[in-house]
């Protein structure tokens, strides 16, 4: 298989839970040592993003903000209640992508990925695919 699962489990019904250390080892094991690394989340309700791991406050901020944009109590159409978490996810997407040199993610020192829970706590698969080149 040209990628592998990791599965994860959130623990609130939103957050931002951090994934790096995972992914870091699925790069490890790939052997590749120059390439990119793709990050996928095969859900609609969750999302990837890379962004600051020093200040926690980041995270809140983000999902307030996010919270205000389309708040979980707000009144949509879709009935089965997670509207809200669709939006959210689809706002900060469901992929990213990180260099590998030297078998290392090229991350920037504040940097880490983030797996985004809008409609947990559940468990959570995110595919990683670490390509040469
Ligand atoms: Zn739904």
């Amino acid at each position: 298989m040209g990628f592998k699962t990791i599965t994860v489990k959130t623990e609130n019904e939103q957050q931002l839970l951090d994934i790096t250390k995972q992914v870091r080892i699925v790069v490890r094991e790939s052997g590749v040592k120059s390439g990119v690394c793709r990050v996928f989340i095969p859900h609609t309700t969750a999302a990837v993003t890379i962004n600051e791991n020093a200040d926690p406050d980041v995270r809140k901020d983000i999902l307030d903000r996010l919270e205000k944009i389309a708040p979980s109590s707000g009144t949509y159409l879709h009935a089965e209640g997670n509207a809200h978490a669709h939006i959210k996810a689809g706002l900060i997407g469901s992929s990213v992508v990180v260099f590998v040199e030297a078998g290392q993610l090229v991350l920037g020192t504040w940097q880490s990925i983030f797996l985004c829970e809008f409609d947990g706590p559940r468990t959570r698969n995110v595919m990683v695919r670490v390509s040469a080149g």
